[in-house]
């Protein structure tokens, strides 16, 4: 094995089959999973013969392959590897050697851009997907693709007929420790304080070193603290100590933009302060400075690119005089000298104060105890029920939804609570958990203090900056890209469907619910409470929901937004609706939204829904026209 081998195993491989009229085979290969491939070698007296690579970049899923048919060699496992237009099936001899490789895999590919958000979870086979009898190979998957879904969570059952065999060969050693095989762990820094709630869970202090033991799903690590302690951590608490990476310091904020650092400088209102945040232009950085003398006794701020050489190695300077190889290196030279700028980088703004959600209370923890929450004031009541302020071990602010008799198809809810829960977003409404064993039953959920977006914007209508309007958007979209990357539908994106809390973020919420929804009204398209005035036509006329269906109602969010609240197609009743949106008509420009702006609504109510722009292009126009339009006010 070489130093940087993760996985090293014998497995069998069938043949890709790439004409149809080609007999299937299936052949013993050694296989090798590095840092950057995959690769299958024949293994012949002593010597190994190289047979094929994938380059994991380009893998775009990789999943266990759900079989109910009889499997033809001797290993009964099988799993996925989806790269460029090919699908590699891979037999392990035993369960837990098909959990090792997928999740070792998985993890590999974690920040690939070409990650599925469908795959088959069958077999192609005799020119079908077993799984939805689609005949083209290259037909769109039919299952939504979750990459770090059940396997890495919580382990799937065994499939019936497939259950671990005691006599099956021993796995390959796991690499769960993220330790590439150079002996360097990986050193993290806390981000913010965290207070393990179960006992497994291991205390952070902001700012502490802790090494990374495992990383047990997306939202959980496994971590060590300096004094030898170990347990479970939110991953987003933590950060890379790498050199470069920014997010270990105070005067970085990645998700700023320039209007909310215009915001945060002037409350602060501090002579030198700055932050370093994420331009608009991908991968670029932005210096934002605050003064208070900008002559006349007045205060301004300025936004400075950071610039960078074009040679080898690149170099990064504001000033041009002044190189600097690393970034951070930059800052505190600017820190102590103004060279050019309004002033020096003297104190750094805006970091979030407020640690963010963590996906459900503890690892592996969606059951939560009802005789640990208590229940204050009512907030309000929806399709579902009524809507509770509450406590959480009488420390954690939580929203408790009670679930009224008959309003919910329950089962099928809690079964996708455990997918919900793990879709962890600073723009999402965090899911921390249910109540199940009881009725009625309870949601728990991230609190919002200031309440669902439409009144939030109708009590406050006078009083925002374009740049604020924009913002809201913003962090809707943000939130909804979120969704999108992971294949996952709202279904009921709207204002009223949105809630904002006391730092003015605002999240996306209910997402996916109005698939539970117990009541005719509401899920027929005729029903009075059907959301009419936000679906887009291949909604009302065919129930054909997508990301794409979704960027229809944000746009209709979008004018909620800028009109400040009022209804859509006020004067009209849902019937009328559907004839004029099918007959091309479309909502007025608000009188607040510029013909920029405006534009950004009428692509996302393209009738075509393969026209509409995706969510990350609009995040990317949002935040265009954040620098365009955003700093005048309305
Ligand atoms: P339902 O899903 O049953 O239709 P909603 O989610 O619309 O219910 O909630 C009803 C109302 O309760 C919302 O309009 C809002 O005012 C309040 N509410 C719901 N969830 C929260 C939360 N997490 N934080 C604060 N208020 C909330």
């Amino acid at each position: 094995m070489s130093a940087d081998t993760l996985l090293e195993e014998t497995l069998i491989k069938r043949s890709q089959q790439k004409r149809l009229t080609s007999p299937l085979n299936y052949k013993e290969r050694v296989f090798v999973l590095t840092k950057t491939k995959l690769s299958y070698y024949e293994f012949r007296v002593e010597k190994r013969f190289k047979k094929g690579s994938i380059d994991l970049q380009k893998v775009r899923c990789v999943e266990m392959v759900k079989n109910d048919g009889v499997i033809p060699c001797q290993n009964k496992y099988p799993f996925q590897v989806v790269y460029d237009t090919s699908t590699l099936y891979i037999f392990a001899p035993s369960y837990e050697s098909r959990r090792i490789w997928v999740q070792n895999i998985k993890e590999e590919i974690r920040d690939n851009s070409v990650i599925v958000a469908k795959f088959h979870p069958q077999f192609w086979m005799e020119g079908v997907w077993l799984c939805c009898r689609q005949a083209e190979k290259l037909a769109p998957g039919c299952e939504e693709y979750n990459l770090f879904g059940d396997l890495s969570r919580k382990l799937l059952p065994p499939i019936p007929g497939e259950e671990v065999s005691s006599a099956s060969p021993p796995p390959p050693p796991p690499v769960h420790s993220p330790d590439d095989g150079s002996g360097v762990e990986e050193v993290v820094i806390a981000l913010y304080d965290f207070h393990g709630t179960e006992p497994h869970d291991l205390t952070m202090t902001k700012g502490g070193e802790y090494v990374i033991l495992e990383k047990c799903d997306i939202n959980w690590y496994k971590a060590r603290n300096i004094y030898g302690s170990e347990g479970y951590i939110p991953s987003n608490y933590v950060t890379d100590k790498k050199l470069g990476n920014l997010e270990q310091y105070a005067w970085y904020s990645k998700h700023v933009n320039r209007n909310k650092a215009e915001e945060l400088l002037r409350t602060e209102d501090k002579e030198g302060g700055f932050m370093v945040r994420d331009s608009s232009k991908p991968g670029a950085y932005t210096v934002s400075l605050y003064t208070k003398s900008a002559g006349e006794g007045g205060a301004a701020i300025r936004h400075y690119h950071i610039k960078e050489t074009s040679g080898c190695p690149r170099q990064f300077y504001l000033a041009e005089k002044h190189l600097f190889t690393l970034i951070p290196d930059l800052i505190e030279y600017h820190n102590h000298n103004a060279a050019g700028l309004v002033a020096r980088l003297r104190y750094p703004v805006g970091k979030e104060r407020s640690a963010p959600s963590t996906a459900g209370f503890s690892y592996e923890k969606w059951e939560i105890n009802p005789c640990e929450l208590t229940f204050m004031k009512e907030l309000g009541c929806g399709q579902f029920g009524v809507v509770r302020l509450g406590k959480w071990r009488a420390q954690h602010k939580v929203a408790i939804k009670a679930i009224r008799e008959g309003a919910m198809y329950e089962e099928d809810f809690i079964e996708e609570a455990k997918v919900m829960m793990r879709l962890t977003h600073p723009k999402l409404v965090q899911l921390y958990g249910v109540c199940t064993h009881q009725k009625p039953i309870y949601i728990v959920t991230e609190f919002m203090g200031l309440g669902c977006l439409l009144n939030y914007v109708r009590q406050h209508r006078d009083t925002f900056s374009l740049g604020s309007l924009l913002s809201i958007c913003q962090d809707v979209s943000e939130g909804m890209e979120h969704l999108e990357a992971h294949g996952f539908i709202h279904r009921d994106l709207a204002a009223r469907n949105c809630l904002v809390n006391d730092a003015l973020v605002v999240k996306v919420s209910d997402f996916g619910m109005a698939r539970y929804v117990l009541d005719d009204q509401y899920t027929s398209s005729s029903g009075a409470k059907f959301p009419v005035k936000w679906s887009p036509p291949e909604v009302f006329n065919f129930c054909k929901y997508s990301s794409k269906s979704d960027v229809w109602s944000f746009g209709v969010l979008m004018w909620e937004v800028f009109t400040e609240g009022k209804m859509p197609f006020e004067h009209n009743p849902n019937h009328e609706v559907v004839m004029m949106v099918l007959e091309g008509h479309r909502l007025y420009r608000p009188k607040k939204a510029t013909p920029n702006i405006y534009d950004i609504m009428l692509r996302c109510w393209h009738e075509r829904a393969e026209e509409r722009p995706s969510f990350s292009q609009i995040s990317i126009l949002i935040s265009d026209a954040l620098e365009v339009d955003g700093s005048s006010s309305a």
